[in-house]
């Protein structure tokens, strides 16, 4: 298959997918916001997303991340990438209702490739099933996260047990309505190699120690998943819930990310279509100085540039989408990182002048501009910040040219 066709199968779902969005998620938007704001709880979960999530799972829209045959329809990367595209585009509703929702669609691989049968029985199943919802917990306050091997949490063997001490923040979801298990990242040894300090623990939401401090805002937005602040405090987890093995943390870290990222990128791609759609109208729609915003030529130029942008970030997606299928995520990491860089840097672009064109009422939430706005720029810390995936470009383009040092 070249990188322009598009198998039979995901055609299929993509018009499914299109057909889902028009008729039943964009006029879900304005129930869900009202639910939310009469909840008067950012962490509720309101009945329509329930409702989306049954008319998904009966068109077939289920789990459509999942590259095993056996949980979800097995799409490639790059028969993902359309549909993770069109559900950006609502970001707050389809990724969920499609049950392909950042941490879990992460978490539900990692249980896959390194859960015991009791993990995959009690969460997995569940999570595939989307009546619960999990986090990922790594990132510490008192240390630079960027550079994972500085964790501190401490994960101290006892018997057939570990004792987890320590502060975590930027839990997304651990304020979920339905959140249930969390998979935390701590050192069990900090005396040996640096890569094989770390592990991956499943941990209940509920253990006793685990205290959900505050959820953290983003933007002054508390986000319905949620980011949270969690204590640690003497929280004992026996040995069987080590995913994978003691000091294979790191390991699973760097398996888990690359999906992860890609997706984060495709929805981006989504956010960056639909502020130049509501661009697009919204100049053709209103008139300044006798004539409509959209024939200055200023704004035309902006419409331009986005749509070059736009084709330029999805073209390099589906590269580092269609390398990850035919040679693997670390062969892809390059265009893995570049595209973590490029997509929400341009996608943000996009939404700014979105909301500019907008007037005030860009920075409303009337449009969803301000909202794609705040999220997108999270998404260049969350998963790594910009600066270390550029570090990672740069250290494999020097690394051709070695014998110059
Ligand atoms: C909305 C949101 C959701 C998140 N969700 C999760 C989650 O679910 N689970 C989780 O564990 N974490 C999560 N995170 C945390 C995220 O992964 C971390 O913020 C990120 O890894 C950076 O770590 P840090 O914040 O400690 O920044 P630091 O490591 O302190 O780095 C600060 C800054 O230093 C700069 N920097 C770092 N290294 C270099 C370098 N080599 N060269 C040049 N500059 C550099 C970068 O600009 C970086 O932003 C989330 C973050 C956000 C904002």
């Amino acid at each position: 298959m070249s990188l322009f066709d598009v198998s039979e199968r995901a055609a299929k779902y993509r018009s499914d997918l299109l057909e889902f969005m028009n008729s039943a998620v964009y006029p879900a938007e304005s129930v869900y916001e009202t639910q939310m704001a009469e909840a008067g709880d950012p962490h509720f979960q309101p009945p329509i997303l329930e409702e989306l999530k049954a008319q998904a799972r009966e068109r077939g829209l289920w789990n459509l991340f999942h590259p095993h045959p056996e949980w979800g329809p097995g799409l490639t990367n790059l028969e993902y990438a359309p549909l993770a595209e069109i559900m950006g585009r609502s970001p707050h509703l389809a990724p969920e209702a499609c049950n392909c929702s950042a941490p879990d669609t992460g978490n539900m691989e990692v249980f896959t490739l390194f859960g015991s049968d009791e993990h995959k029985e009690k969460y997995l199943k569940p999570l595939l099933e989307g009546t619960i919802r999990s986090a990922f917990v790594m990132t510490e306050p008192q240390v630079a996260s960027s550079d994972a091997t500085n964790v501190q949490m401490s994960m101290a063997k006892e018997g057939d047990e570990y004792i987890l001490n320590g502060r975590k923040w930027f839990a997304s979801n651990a304020l979920h309505a339905h959140c249930k298990v969390m998979i935390v990242m701590g050192k069990t040894d900090p005396d040996t190699a640096t890569h094989r300090q770390q592990s991956m623990m499943v941990v209940p939401i509920d253990a006793p120690g685990v205290t959900i401090m505050r959820g953290l805002p983003v933007f002054g937005y508390q986000d319905r998943e949620g980011h949270a602040e969690i204590d640690f405090r003497d929280v004992r987890v026996p040995a069987k819930d080590v995913l994978k093995g003691e000091g294979e943390g790191f390991a699973i870290a760097q398996a888990r990310l690359g999906p992860g990222r890609i997706h984060h990128c495709m929805r981006a791609i989504g956010m960056a279509e639909r502020a130049l759609e509501l661009l697009c109208k919204r100049a053709q729609s209103r008139v300044t100085f006798g004539k409509p915003i959209s024939d200055n030529a200023n704004i035309r130029d902006w419409i331009a540039e986005a749509r070059i942008d736009i084709e330029m970030i999805r073209l390099l997606t589906l590269k580092a989408a269609y390398l990850m299928d035919t040679v693997g995520n670390k062969a892809a990491q390059v265009e893995i990182a570049a595209i973590k860089v490029a997509a929400p840097e341009i996608a943000l672009k996009i939404v700014d002048r979105a909301i500019q064109v907008h007037g005030a009422g860009g920075v409303t939430d009337d449009f969803p501009l301000a909202a794609f706005w705040a999220h997108l720029r999270t998404l260049r810390l969350a998963d790594g910040p910009d600066e270390v995936h550029k570090r990672a470009i740069a250290r494999q383009e020097l690394a051709k040219y070695k014998e110059a040092r």
